[in-house]
């Protein structure tokens, strides 16, 4: 498939578009007009076409339901005052998004396909593009298995589908996280790097357990040894402890955030000190006991930057300083690059 293919675009009826407030938008239950759809038969990726976004009909034994085959992405899209469209690094979604299919045995799209599909939904969905302070289009990208076969094995039918939704701001205030140390997200030699669905339910419980001791969520460990930091459950982490900052590497059981590299390439440019090193969390409790955690900040699509304010762990919450001037930094100037107010030097944005 070229940058200029067509697609076969069945358009809505009447578009849903004036019943929704974008002042007042609550997050995930409203979606834009269209979707995108392809199917993989036969060998190969085909029928791809944007229809109204709607639901699907699947059979009782599809594959996803049961053994969890699916692999998904999440971006965001935004309008510059001139009223054009702009996507934050779209591209490494798509190479993310390849190789989390690799590892889940979906057959992959090509980069190109995925922007061109994508190109093609926002430009026609546009509209939804909310345009206003904090709020975006958020985009998601899923592929899935298909068969309806309950054997196990590598599906031979999957869907490709892209649909959006315009949100608001996501976590505005600081969070309360709580450091895991009995259940575990993502082992050596898993998927913990791959966006797979099975990441997510498998986090759901403990996530709950924390919630209900007053946290909004878990830094998780290391799942061999529960000695070492990883990552959130929807974010990378990273800790200014004195002068430098500091984050996981990443590797097979923590997720290449796009936002944690963007935010790791702005400090670099502002000359900071930055370590992508395993921290324990022995190092990490001292530099809390001493004071010398100045910043801890989430690092995700949905929210960007989310600022911590308590870390609990071992029965102890340790709060943070409630000033947060790099957080307030990195925020303030990934924002402005979204939404094409400052130079991207970087080449981030991509106009579609
Ligand atoms: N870790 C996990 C487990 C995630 O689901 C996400 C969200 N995609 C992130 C980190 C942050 O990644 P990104 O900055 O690319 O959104």
């Amino acid at each position: 498939m070229t940058e200029t293919a067509e697609f076969e675009i069945k358009k809505i009826a009447k578009s849903r578009i004036s019943e929704v407030d974008f002042n007042d938008i609550p997050f995930g239950k409203v979606y834009a007009d269209h979707m995108f759809v392809a199917d993989f038969e036969d060998g190969e990726w085909k029928n791809m076409r944007i229809e109204p976004y709607g639901n699907l009909s699947i059979s009782p034994a599809n594959a996803t339901l049961h053994y969890g085959q699916s692999v998904f992405e999440g971006l965001k899209a935004y309008k510059n005052k001139a009223g054009e469209i702009l996507v934050f690094r779209p591209e490494a979604n798509a190479k993310r998004m390849i190789i989390s299919a690799e590892r889940m045995c979906i057959p992959p799209i090509s980069e190109e396909f995925f922007m061109t599909a994508l190109r093609a939904l926002l430009k026609l969905d546009s509209a939804w593009i909310p345009g206003l302070a904090d709020t975006s289009l958020y985009i998601r990208p899923v592929i899935f298995a298909d068969d309806p076969y309950v054997g196990i094995r590598p599906s031979l039918t999957y869907k490709f589908l892209i649909f959006t939704a315009p949100v608001g701001a996501y976590y505005s205030e600081p969070v309360n996280v709580k450091i895991e140390t009995k259940y575990t997200r993502a082992v050596a030699g898993g998927v913990g790097y791959a966006k797979t669905a099975g990441n997510y339910a498998a986090s759901l419980y403990p996530a709950l357990q924390a919630q209900k001791e007053g946290y909004h969520q878990l830094i998780w460990t290391d799942g061999q040894t529960h000695e070492f930091i990883e990552e959130a459950g929807t974010m990378n982490l990273l800790f200014l402890i004195n002068d430098t900052l500091i984050t996981a590497p990443t590797g097979d059981s923590i997720l290449n955030g796009i936002t944690r590299d963007s935010v790791l390439t702005l400090a670099r440019d502002w000359g900071m000190k930055v370590e992508e090193k395993r921290l324990s969390v022995k190092e990490l409790e001292a530099a809390l006991k001493a004071g010398e955690v100045k910043e801890a900040f989430g690092a995700g699509t949905a929210a960007t930057i989310a600022k911590i304010h308590k870390i609990g762990y071992n029965g102890t919450d340790y709060v943070l300083p409630e000033e947060k001037p790099l957080s307030d930094k990195l925020f303030d100037t990934l924002d402005k690059i979204k939404l094409g107010e400052v130079e991207d030097t970087h080449g981030w944005v991509c106009k579609m």
